[in-house]
């Protein structure tokens, strides 16, 4: 292997890591990408099955986001939004104020799913405190939820491999059950009923306490794309609704066409007080993260008296003119390119695949909504016992794959699958074929 291979286990600190693992093994270096195939330094040809981690809608090295990003450098990089505007920050938010549920009006940007999660609970609890009712300081989240990993993200955070150590740094969240049907033991309507039962009880035991409920709309993308039973988010909204809290959608993962709709929300008709968005946004070219707020939120910072009631947050690259170029131009395609119509037989076509591999002997389950795909493996499927996750099962499977090439990135021992929305039905056919012949040749082998 070259140079790089050895700077790269020299110089760098590469982001949710066993790090024991890592400098043991060549690194597989991304040089190029095209369409939604990635190439190696060698110049291997890889599907990218997990769209660059859950950003990429359109394609790699699309020619119609590239010169938009080329059109804007050419004009500047960036400038800031402190103080000054600027005209693709400007445009962006309209558009995302049209596209984006009803009652949301106002957009405030910054770079990553973290910050806009970040931004949305410290604009929540300050909203209550503008209103002069500071008692309202907490947060319910769902158990095994994921928003992000700066501080305040991480406290409303549910998975205990990657939060629990930091427990002693980040605020008390409340925890509500996470609907999940697989782990039920009952039909997922009871599963649903059930779980907001618990959340609204969680509200009466704090009532007048809390800020804001804040959820992964249908599918919680991290905790293993766990798809919650149909009519649980429109309950969530109702609760949060009658008991006159706020409700923040992080759709940083389901945003942006990845579960069907342009946002899942809309899959429910739920109109939230705040919605996250960042992967999608620029189709997977730079970071850019918006946080929108409603009309009513924005009315509550600009009441007297001024020092307190603003909102004293904000980054230097908050709004960065070539990611909103980026993220118009990907919003483009969407229409250009129809990416929502195509939408449906890609389902289908992956429905059909699945319900073959779910037979297969270490598959407990198969978890799906629009493009987010979860299959669970497990010792074997009668029991339901999950493999030691010392053994790295879905890990390891993942690098076979990878030689078949197919790059996907597992969450512990739950293949994920989620395709870029342009990902053309014969390369969709392939990376679904993959999938199979590595749980039926290789994953023996690993056992
Ligand atoms: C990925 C993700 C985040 C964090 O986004 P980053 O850009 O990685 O900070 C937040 N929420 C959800 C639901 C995510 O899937």
């Amino acid at each position: 292997m070259g140079i790089l291979h050895d700077w790269d286990r020299q110089y760098l600190w590469h982001p949710f890591c066993p790090l024991r693992f890592w400098l043991k093994e060549d690194p597989l270096i991304i040089e190029r990408g095209e369409g939604v195939h990635l190439f190696d330094t060698e110049g291997k040809r890889y599907i990218d099955g997990v769209s660059s981690l859950w950003c990429n809608v359109h394609g790699h090295n699309h020619p119609y986001i590239n010169a938009a990003i080329r059109e804007q450098l050419e004009r500047i990089a960036h400038s800031t939004l402190l103080g000054l505007a600027s005209p693709p920050s400007i445009e962006l938010a309209k558009r995302l104020v049209e596209l984006t549920p009803e009652g949301l009006k106002r957009v405030f940007y910054s770079d990553s799913g973290a910050t806009a999660v970040e931004i949305a609970l410290k604009m929540a609890f300050q909203y209550w405190r503008n209103l002069g009712q500071s008692q309202r300081t907490r947060f319910i989240a769902l158990r095994q939820s994921y928003h992000g990993d700066t501080m305040g993200s991480v406290s409303v955070g549910g998975i205990p491999i990657f939060h629990e150590i930091f427990g002693p740094l980040t605020f008390e969240a409340l925890f509500s059950p996470t609907p999940h049907p697989y782990r039920f033991d009952g039909s997922p309507n009871q599963c649903r009923d059930v779980c907001l039962a618990q959340m609204a009880d969680l509200l009466d035991r704090y009532a007048g306490q809390i800020a804001a409920i804040v959820v992964e709309p249908l599918v919680q993308g991290a905790a293993g794309m766990i798809v919650h039973p149909e009519g649980f988010l429109r309950g969530v909204a109702r609760l949060a609704r009658e008991r006159n809290v706020l409700l923040i959608a992080d759709e940083v993962a389901t945003g942006f066409g990845r579960t069907g709709s342009m946002f899942a929300c809309q899959q429910e008709s739920v109109s939230p007080d705040f919605l996250c968005l960042a992967k999608g946004l620029t189709g997977g070219y730079l970071p850019l993260a918006a946080t929108l707020a409603t009309e009513a939120v924005f009315d509550a910072f600009r009441r007297e008296p001024w020092p307190q009631t603003t909102f004293y947050h904000g980054h230097t690259y908050t709004g960065n003119a070539l990611g909103c170029a980026a993220a118009l131009a990907s919003l483009d395609l969407f229409d250009r390119e129809r990416t929502l119509e195509h939408l449906p037989a890609k389902m289908d076509q992956i429905a059909k695949a699945l319900e073959s591999i779910a037979e297969l002997d270490n598959v407990g389950d198969v978890r799906r909504r629009g493009l987010m795909v979860g299959i669970e493996l497990v010792e074997d499927r009668v029991s339901k016992r999950s493999f030691d996750p010392a053994g790295r099962v879905g890990s390891r499977l993942c690098h076979r794959m990878r030689d078949r090439g197919l790059i996907l990135r597992p969450l512990g021992d739950v293949l994920v699958l989620m395709p870029p929305l342009a990902m053309p039905a014969a390369i969709l056919a392939e990376m679904l074929d993959i999938v199979r012949t590595a749980l039926e040749r290789d994953l023996p082998d690993l056992l």
